[in-house]
């Protein structure tokens, strides 16, 4: 299976910034055909990027869409829309799910429309501190998972992603905190048995199963060594070209 490198933008860069940063981090990058290095840009900047990015290089990925095809739903865009654009979109992602309300619902359905569209979805899930202090996250694993691939079937589900993001440990939450590896093991462990008993243990064990959360090109390495873990999902540190490339380069080195 290949790595991946998934880097999220968030609501940062304007287009022009943007634009620079893909062509240094193009210029800075070799051409690692075993790490699949994506960027989530914002919405405004996906057009732009699609006719410059190096496709050996790197994959474009969008942040959210909606789950309509076309229609009135002012301010949205869909994954209709994207198509052609990009390659991977983010779903579910937390800030999605607390700050935007969005719901296991609304996720699934935003899971089989990235499917239907020939986008990956990355489905982001983890439990908060909260959940985490009531002894809650298994339930939440399970319940994010299943809730947002309810309608992905077996013939389909090697085409997703999945991202384990505990809430509590990322960076734009207060008072973050790192996840230990072994924290990472035991969820990601969680995730890869729900997924062989929904979809069996040989479909399971080719599921992309990503980490997110503070990751930094000093803890990069111990997270990509935990078993079943298959990638990392990056936040702020993949605002600074330099961090970003950095984790880059040691996904090559530690998974050769
Ligand atoms: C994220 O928001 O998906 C994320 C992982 O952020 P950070 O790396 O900044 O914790």
């Amino acid at each position: 299976m290949k790595t991946y490198i998934v880097g999220n933008w968030k609501m940062n860069f304007t287009v022009g910034e943007a634009s620079i940063y893909l062509h240094k981090l193009q210029k800075r990058l070799p051409n690692y055909r075993d790490v699949e290095v994506v960027v989530a840009a914002p919405s405004l900047s996906l057009q732009s990027l699609s006719l410059q990015i190096d496709r050996h290089k790197m994959k474009l990925g969008a942040q959210n869409a909606f789950y309509r095809d076309f229609g009135a739903f002012t301010g949205e865009i869909s994954f209709e829309q994207l198509r052609g654009l990009v390659d991977y979109a983010i779903v579910g992602h937390s800030e999605r799910r607390y700050i935007f309300g969005e719901d296991d619902k609304t996720i699934q359905k935003k899971v089989a429309a990235s499917v239907r569209n020939k986008i990956t979805p990355i489905l982001c899930i983890g439990e908060t501190e909260s959940e985490r202090a009531f002894g809650e996250t298994a339930d939440v694993i399970r319940d994010q998972l299943t809730g947002g691939l309810a309608d992905v079937s077996e013939e389909d589900i090697e085409k997703v992603i999945i991202a384990y993001e505990p809430v509590w440990a990322i960076s734009s939450t207060k008072a973050a905190k790192l996840a230990s590896p072994d924290d990472v093991s035991d969820a990601v462990k969680l995730i890869r048995d729900s997924l062989a008993d929904i979809y069996g243990k040989k479909t399971a064990e080719n599921i992309a199963v990503l980490f997110g959360g503070s990751v930094n090109p000093s803890n990069a390495g111990a997270y990509l060594t935990v078993p079943g873990v298959s990638g990392l999902l990056i936040g702020g540190a993949s605002l600074i070209l330099g961090e970003f490339a950095d984790i880059i380069d040691t996904a090559k080195r530690v998974r050769a």
